[in-house]
């Protein structure tokens, strides 16, 4: 099974995207994780994302394309992931889409994290304080919530069109947003 996690930055795709795959026995795939590891070895790559990273850009498709269609072709991923900050644009949905048909697979749930804007800029400038997170200064948080509604919200049209799009809202203890999830996947 293939669920998406999907929500504007600091709605809790992180921590809910975590104990799903837990629960499921999934490997997650988290670009926005992968990318950090890239920046903290100091890859030539990792150098060529935090232009874009630090400033709360997206890292360009021309970049990213490979990367996430290695995750998906691991061996782990074989039967079903959790998806965590990707697809994020239009090219990067075609990429997974085509991925997974070929193999005969679909993406099977997409559980939208629903935050008000207000919520969102409060958790990351909390979060801000903890993690010391680069992409979470002020700039990088405008960015970043002005990019999802841009390049990322629409993809919920495209895949609501399949009926596949589940709304959960995203207030509330993590336990209570966890068993919302649980009943709608069903286990
Ligand atoms: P958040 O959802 O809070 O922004 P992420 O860890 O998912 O946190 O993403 C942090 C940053 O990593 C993004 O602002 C972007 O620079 C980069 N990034 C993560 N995933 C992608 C992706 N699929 N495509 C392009 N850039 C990405």
């Amino acid at each position: 099974m293939f669920i998406l996690i999907l929500g504007a930055p600091g709605s809790g795709k992180g921590t809910q995207g975590k104990i799903l795959a837990e629960r499921l026995g999934l490997p997650k795939i988290t670009t926005g994780d992968l990318i950090r590891k890239a920046m903290l070895d100091d890859t030539p790559l990792g150098l060529e994302f935090k232009k874009y990273y630090d400033e709360g850009k997206l890292v360009p498709d021309s970049i990213i394309l490979g990367m996430i269609k290695e995750q998906l072709d691991r061996p782990e991923a074989k039967n079903g992931a959790i998806l965590d900050g990707f697809p994020r644009t239009a090219a990067q949905a075609e990429l997974v889409d085509k991925t997974l048909a070929q193999r005969g697979q679909r993406l099977n749930h997409i559980l939208l994290l629903d935050v008000t804007e207000d919520e969102l800029i409060r958790r990351m400038r909390a979060r801000a304080q903890v993690e010391g997170r680069t992409d979470d200064s002020p700039e990088a948080i405008a960015n970043r919530l002005q990019i999802y509604q841009r390049d990322t919200a629409p993809l919920i049209a495209h895949y609501a069109q399949r009926g596949i799009v589940h709304r959960v809202p995203g207030t509330g203890s993590v336990e209570q947003i966890a068993l919302q999830i649980k009943r709608i996947i069903g286990r």
